[in-house]
């Protein structure tokens, strides 16, 4: 094989070129997230100048990140991640990578992450969340790790870095998010989750129904679980609240985890509130599922949201898969 970087030949089994040092067996979004603002030098708004966190200094307007609209293609894997139509800014965060050599590709792995709103620095614990995650994710899977063990040591990892961010002295708005990630092989799908983004199994065959694969970590969950009535439980003070999230605040504990496998083909979906608090029901949402690939299924989806409202913002990850290898 050759390096897909520099072209210089390497070893199948290298991890890294020893020409260029890129790496032979990952290919993945950009750690960090797309660095700053679009635009011109003044706000949005009214001209006034912008101040280096990215609100203008005279009316206070957020301004525009590259962060709004994020899309990423690795063919195996796609995902848009959009501001939706009315938050200030997009905290959610989407990371996700091919893992192993170009020409036998082994592993998908995504994460997802939804900043939560009232905190602080949402967008930046959930880029954390999501870096930290599939670095940890990726690192154990190469060291011969379970996906299964990969997935608690991915959220291990954000809880560690999502931490960090937090000021001593105002622990009560400490950034946090939620996070679901999936480890995505030809024989199985695992998927881990902390808070209330989703994963749903969107079937391409009749004989096989779709369904989602995780369940919320809300308040509202937790009570119809005890028995409650859905509708009661939503119309309860602070029943969407988070039963659990990833920072500083959070009890720190291992991510719930499902492993699936599909006898028949369809396509791992991820994706934050804003889009399944329009469809979140999985046979409706798959309805809306066209056979075209990854990123156009993101887009499609995301497009819907912002339709339907657009009140949340809207990240939507697609992985297509073929069934299992026996
Ligand atoms: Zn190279
Ligand atoms: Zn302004």
């Amino acid at each position: 094989m050759n390096c897909p970087d520099c072209g210089e030949p390497a070893e199948a089994t290298d991890r890294y070129c020893e020409n260029c040092g890129g790496s032979l067996q990952l290919r993945r979004t950009p750690s960090g997230g797309p660095i700053g603002r679009v635009g011109g030098a003044g706000c949005v708004g009214c001209g006034g100048a912008v101040s280096s966190d990215g609100y203008c200094e005279t009316c206070g307007r957020a301004q525009p990140t590259g962060r709004d609209r994020m899309e990423f293609d690795l063919e195996l894997v796609a995902g848009v991640s959009d501001r939706g139509r009315s938050r200030a800014r997009n905290e959610d965060s989407m990371a996700f990578g091919v893992v192993g050599p170009v020409d036998a590709p082994q592993a998908v792995v995504t994460v997802v992450c939804d900043g939560v709103g009232s905190t602080e620095r949402a967008d930046s614990a959930s880029q954390a969340a999501v870096d930290a995650a599939i670095e940890a994710i990726v690192d154990a899977l190469l060291s011969g790790s379970s996906p299964r063990s990969a997935t608690d040591d991915g959220a291990a990892a954000a809880y560690e870095s999502v931490g960090e961010l937090a000021r001593p002295n105002s622990p009560d708005t400490a950034p946090s998010c939620t996070l679901v990630s999936a480890v995505v092989t030809q024989s199985e799908i695992t998927v881990g989750w902390i808070g209330d983004s989703r994963a749903y199994w969107v079937s391409s065959s009749p004989d096989v129904p779709s369904r989602r694969l995780t369940t919320d970590d809300t308040l509202v969950a937790q009570l119809v679980a005890a028995g409650m009535d859905e509708a009661e439980a939503s119309a309860s003070l602070n029943a969407h609240a988070l039963a659990r999230w990833v920072g500083a605040d959070a009890e720190q504990a291992p991510p719930h985890v499902v492993v699936i496998q599909p006898e028949a083909p369809g396509r791992l979906l991820l994706c934050s509130d804003g889009l399944w608090n329009y469809l979140p029901d999985a046979e409706s949402l798959a309805a809306r599922v066209s056979d075209a690939e990854p990123l156009k299924v993101a887009a499609e989806l995301t497009s819907i949201a912002n339709e339907l409202g657009g009140h949340d913002n809207i990240t939507v990850v697609v992985i297509p898969w073929e069934g299992r290898v026996p």
